[in-house]
């Protein structure tokens, strides 16, 4: 029996992460309610931005719902603005902004700042192994702060987070989705196999 796992798709790169599960044998499903949200076994919050996707959670009463389900353990990867929607705490959001939470980091919005819109890089990430990940920032954020009980998966050559798991969650503050590595989105799957 494939696995079924959710997209939530309000805004952002939704397609790519339907194309890199279904590739990877999933039984994928658009998200958009909360009767979408209750039949998925697993969720992915996609790259985009952040702030819109926070409003349409709330315009589309899905908010609560998503708190609810990560409260009550349902595995979720998310990818860039996925990440910022995932952790407990953001700074230079816009005013208002508010996450789903779950993942006890504190990840700042837009870290790179205008001068660095994007780059790509590899990095080690020895839960994956070899080969390096090849991977793509977009204005992405980073993880500054985190708890116990939070591992991190991997760092820039400087030390700073953009990978991280703390149960069945699962954050990167680059896009696996964009490139075609599709280890970290195995990683979810095993995750959502083992919930
Ligand atoms: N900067 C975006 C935000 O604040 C994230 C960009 C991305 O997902 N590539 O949500």
């Amino acid at each position: 029996m494939p696995v079924k796992v959710g997209v939530l798709a309000l805004q952002g790169d939704v397609r790519e992460h339907v194309g890199m599960l279904t590739r990877l044998g999933a039984d994928v499903l658009l998200v958009r309610r909360p009767e979408e949200l209750s039949s998925v076994q697993g969720l992915v919050l996609p790259g985009g931005e952040s702030s819109v996707i926070d409003k349409l959670s709330r315009a589309f009463g899905m908010q609560q719902p998503i708190r609810a389900a990560i409260a009550a353990g349902l595995p979720v990867y998310g990818t860039c603005a996925g990440l910022i929607l995932l952790a407990d705490r953001v700074t230079d959001g816009i005013a208002g902004q508010e996450t789903f939470g779950g993942l006890a980091v504190t990840v700042r919005r837009n870290a790179f700042g205008s001068q660095v819109d994007s780059f790509e890089t590899e990095l080690m990430v020895p839960t994956l192994g070899e080969p390096p990940v090849h991977a793509v920032f977009i204005r992405a954020p980073l993880v500054v702060d985190s708890g116990p009980g939070v591992e991190t998966l991997a760092t820039l050559a400087d030390g700073r987070i953009v990978a991280v798991r703390q149960g069945l969650l699962l954050g990167t503050a680059f896009h696996p989705e964009v490139t075609g590595e599709t280890r970290f989105h195995e990683l979810f799957l095993d995750a959502v196999r083992s919930a």
